[in-house]
């Protein structure tokens, strides 16, 4: 079995820190899933600030901007701009009218109300309720996106099966109790891996040879090997 404490903890070191993981409030998570479509992190963050700035991220301020304001900031975020408003518009009118402008009464719904309740805001499948829940320190769990997803999958951690939700469902299983209550080490996992399938496990031509943990990937041992560029400390 793959020690994944010290998979996060070698990525940690070579990657640091991450400004995402800052976000705990649950509706702002909603809104930093939808400012942006099909954008890289920093265009995503930048997006998001704008946002911030130009109108505020709570619900209240979210119904009452205008359409113009919307789209302004959205478009920052890439394509389908009016889209993306109005999923952000329709993510506040939910929390005001069925919440009382307080999304944290979601929050304390019993489980799987509670993800039934966060599905219902645009974009957010289970992943993203994932998200919602660890970064707000709600639920401890391992949260992934696509990319995290990619390298543990490839690391050995799980088979990939039929569809998306299966292969993610296998890898929370196969990862047990990995994190268990521990918020701080599932942030900080959920932001590494992402960081690494993004810029070093890429989805094509993965650059195996400068992976600092290559030496625990099911993947690497598959491959014909070129010239060894390992980097000081390599798992
Ligand atoms: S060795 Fe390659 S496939 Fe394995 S985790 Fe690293 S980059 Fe991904």
């Amino acid at each position: 079995m793959i020690d994944l404490r010290r998979i996060v903890v070698r990525l940690s070191a070579a990657y640091g820190a991450d400004r995402d993981s800052e976000i705990r409030d649950p509706f702002a998570l909603v809104l930093y899933e939808n400012i942006a479509y099909l954008a890289t992190d920093d265009r995503r963050r930048a997006a998001f600030n704008a946002l911030r700035r130009s109108i505020g991220l709570t619900p209240r301020k979210i119904a009452a901007a205008s359409d113009a304001a919307l789209i302004a900031a959205a478009s920052q975020g890439g394509v389908y701009p009016e889209l993306r408003a109005a999923r952000m518009r329709e993510a506040a009118r939910l929390v005001l009218d069925e919440f009382g402008g307080d999304v944290a009464k979601i929050l304390r719904e019993e489980p799987k109300r509670r993800r039934q309740l966060l599905k219902r805001f645009p974009a957010i499948g289970d992943p993203g309720v994932d998200k919602i829940l660890l970064l707000s320190r709600t639920q401890p769990v391992l949260a992934l996106d696509s990319n995290g997803l990619r390298v543990l999958t490839r690391l050995g951690v799980a088979q990939e099966k039929k569809s998306y939700a299966a292969t993610y469902r296998a890898v929370q299983e196969a990862a047990g109790e990995f994190g268990a209550r521990d918020f701080d080490l599932l942030i900080t996992a959920n932001a590494v891996l992402a960081r690494h399938g993004r810029e070093i496990c890429k989805r094509t031509a993965p650059l195996c040879e400068l992976c600092v943990i290559n030496r625990s990937c099911a993947y690497y041992r598959t491959i014909p090997k070129g010239p060894t560029l390992r980097r000081p400390g390599q798992t």
